[in-house]
């Protein structure tokens, strides 16, 4: 491995398990299907299967409070309010959404990852100043967002 340059590297995309577009990569680079398998990467083509339900309910059509929720509900798929995709709850899920007084969810899980993603600051830092001491520091938050940004040793003295 020495020899060929291998020893050290990474193993070669080509022997991933998953498909690009399964991995976390897919949301800090993005790529079509084409652009992913031109490079070598491998793609999980995944057509969603219809769940075998006795009811499609669309997510704005649920109860507003999660104690009218039926224990049927579990038997149901729901119509993801932003994408249409449908989806299931289970059992464990609806236990934990009644002992949290928490209603049921209206977006698709992975929509719901997406939306959570969409919230993160991007993967870059600005030079900043702390706004305690003005010391100069990097921070992912860019100057005109509304965060307060410190330095280490400021946030600990404020945190501490
Ligand atoms: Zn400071």
């Amino acid at each position: 491995m020495g020899k060929t340059g291998e020893w050290g590297q990474f193993f070669p995309a080509k022997y991933s398990l998953f498909g690009y577009n399964e991995t976390v990569a897919q949301e800090y680079a993005p790529l079509t299907r084409d652009q992913a398998l031109s490079q070598g990467l491998t793609w999980f083509d995944y057509e969603p299967q219809i769940p075998n339900v006795t009811r499609v309910i669309p997510a704005e059509k649920l109860p507003e409070t999660i104690d009218k929720i039926p224990d049927d509900v579990l038997n149901w798929a729901i119509k993801c309010e932003a994408t249409g995709r449908l989806f299931k709850i289970i059992a464990q899920e609806l236990r934990l959404y009644r002992k949290q007084n928490i209603p049921l969810p209206y977006f698709h899980p992975e929509e719901r990852h997406r939306q959570r993603i969409a919230m993160r600051p991007p993967r870059k830092t600005w030079h900043r100043l702390c706004q305690k001491c003005q010391k100069p520091i990097d921070s992912v938050y860019s100057p005109d967002r509304p965060e307060i940004v410190y330095c280490e040793q400021c946030y600990l003295k404020e945190v501490y």
